[in-house]
């Protein structure tokens, strides 16, 4: 899409602002102990688990004609078309009208299968009528789990695999872990009415691997593959091996251009609807909050489970994740140009009931209330400025950048605060990493 046209559209999406995406931060608890993880979660997290109740109280502070909190008349399905009276005065802004038909609810971690309830999760979102998805590192999904999972409605699922072989169990810590996840993905690859998608966070090992993860995923049917980089926070931060150098980030970029050019996506993959829900799509989201970087692409988007299973003889397509502007790759690597929806489509449960946007997010500086004090859907309605208005990011390397008004200072998890502790928008001084200058600019 034309730059000038593109922006427009952002402009409208950020006005217009309607939730598509829910991530709930369900655990922090994790079986592995993978090396990039954002969120330096353990085995057994400080923070309890978030109950089930406490979550569903904020997610039935969204209108939905198909659930009324006090008395849930309907469980009926989505699919099927219910008009809001016009009248009604929470049906006033266009962020209010229809949510159902467009919010998709992204179990995220921690690993959400450690979760005893899970299966309950599920049924209780989609009770409401809302899809529900999940990012999982696949250990223990087994075909019994898959089978739960699916009568409790699950729609789409994300798995990670960060290399062959020793390459993924060296990136999570677990000699088993590849074969748990390529079993688990073999698994939901069979299930045509899920919408999977793999991710693979590429690192200075994994980049060699980059044509056999692809062959591989292939040859298990997946139809989506999704590539990010890592963020340089959490336990990822200090590991040389996990950054790739500016030369391997052009191989990157080269790479993924390569497969767009020589497969044939569907069109309902790349259309402007597809792109408005990317970030989901690039809510990447591996299990952990880096890899959910970008968990952005958000993986999942509505449209794509709307058509899920629709073309089984679809050629896996290759992307890159949102995490940030490419200049000249911009339409080589993904479906569309770079926009983060953080705070725009996507807001975020935390562990502790803060509420913010992508979880690999800066929650000290970025969180915007907290279920615990505040609705979420007002929240959601009247604070996310920082989100929405992204002029604030015009500082240190952004401040006099001739790409700003495309990149916008990259996506919000692009802004951490400093070690030293500052928690405040105007003690962020710059950017994590500029991809544009990276990939060598125009
Ligand atoms: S913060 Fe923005 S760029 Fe980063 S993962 Fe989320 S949507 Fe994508
Ligand atoms: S300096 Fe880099 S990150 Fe900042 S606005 Fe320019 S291209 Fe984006």
């Amino acid at each position: 899409m034309n730059p000038f046209l593109f922006r427009q559209f952002r402009r409208l999406e950020t006005k217009v602002h309607e939730l598509n995406y829910l991530f709930w931060e369900c655990t922090q608890r994790c079986n592995l102990s993978c090396r990039h993880c954002g969120s330096d979660c353990f085995t057994s997290a400080k923070d309890q688990d978030m109950p089930l109740e406490d979550f569903l109280k904020a997610l039935d502070t969204i209108p939905n004609p198909f659930w009324q909190n006090t008395s849930p008349k309907s469980t009926a399905s989505r699919a099927s078309s219910v008009k809001l009276d016009e009248s009604d005065s929470r049906t006033n802004s266009p962020s209010r009208k229809d949510n159902i038909d467009r919010l998709i609810v992204v179990l995220t971690g921690g690993e959400p299968l450690l979760r005893p309830d899970i299966e309950q999760v599920g049924k209780e979102i989609a009770k409401r009528g809302y899809y529900w998805s999940m990012v999982s590192n696949g250990f223990f999904y087994t075909e019994q789990m898959h089978r739960k999972l699916m009568a409790a409605g699950l729609k789409a699922i994300t798995f990670s695999l960060d290399g062959i072989g020793e390459n993924h169990n060296w990136m999570r810590g677990n000699p088993n872990s590849y074969e748990h996840t390529i079993k688990a993905i073999e698994i939901a690859a069979k299930e045509r009415t899920l919408d999977l998608d793999v991710v693979s966070c590429i690192n200075r090992r994994s980049i060699s691997q980059m044509e056999e993860i692809y062959q591989k995923l292939k040859s298990l049917g997946v139809r989506k593959w999704r590539l990010f980089t890592i963020i340089p926070i959490g336990r990822a931060k200090d590991d040389p091996q996990m950054h790739l150098t500016n030369e391997e980030m052009v191989r990157l970029m080269d790479f993924i251009a390569e497969k767009r050019q020589s497969s044939k996506p569907h069109p309902t993959t790349t259309s402007n609807t597809a792109a408005a829900n990317t970030a989901a799509s690039d809510i990447t989201t591996s299990n952990t909050a880096a890899a959910n970087t970008a968990a952005s692409d958000i993986t999942t988007s509505n449209t794509a489970a709307a058509n899920i299973a629709a073309h089984p003889e679809q050629e896996m397509e290759v992307s890159f994740s949102c995490e940030g502007y490419l200049g000249k790759y911009e339409e080589k690597v993904r479906p569309v140009r770079h926009f983060c929806h953080a705070g725009i489509n996507i807001a975020s449960v935390l562990i502790d009931g803060r509420i913010c946007a992508c979880p690999n997010i800066d929650r000290d500086v970025f969180s915007q209330g907290n279920i615990y004090t505040d609705n979420l859907f007002e929240v959601w309605e009247n604070k996310f400025q920082a989100f929405r208005n992204r002029d604030w990011a015009r500082k240190g390397i952004c401040a006099g950048c001739k790409q700003f008004k495309n990149c916008l200072g990259g996506g919000m998890h692009n802004w951490h605060s400093r070690p030293d502790g500052s928690i405040s928008l105007s003690d962020l001084d710059n950017p994590l990493s500029c991809h544009y200058h990276r990939t060598g600019g125009c």
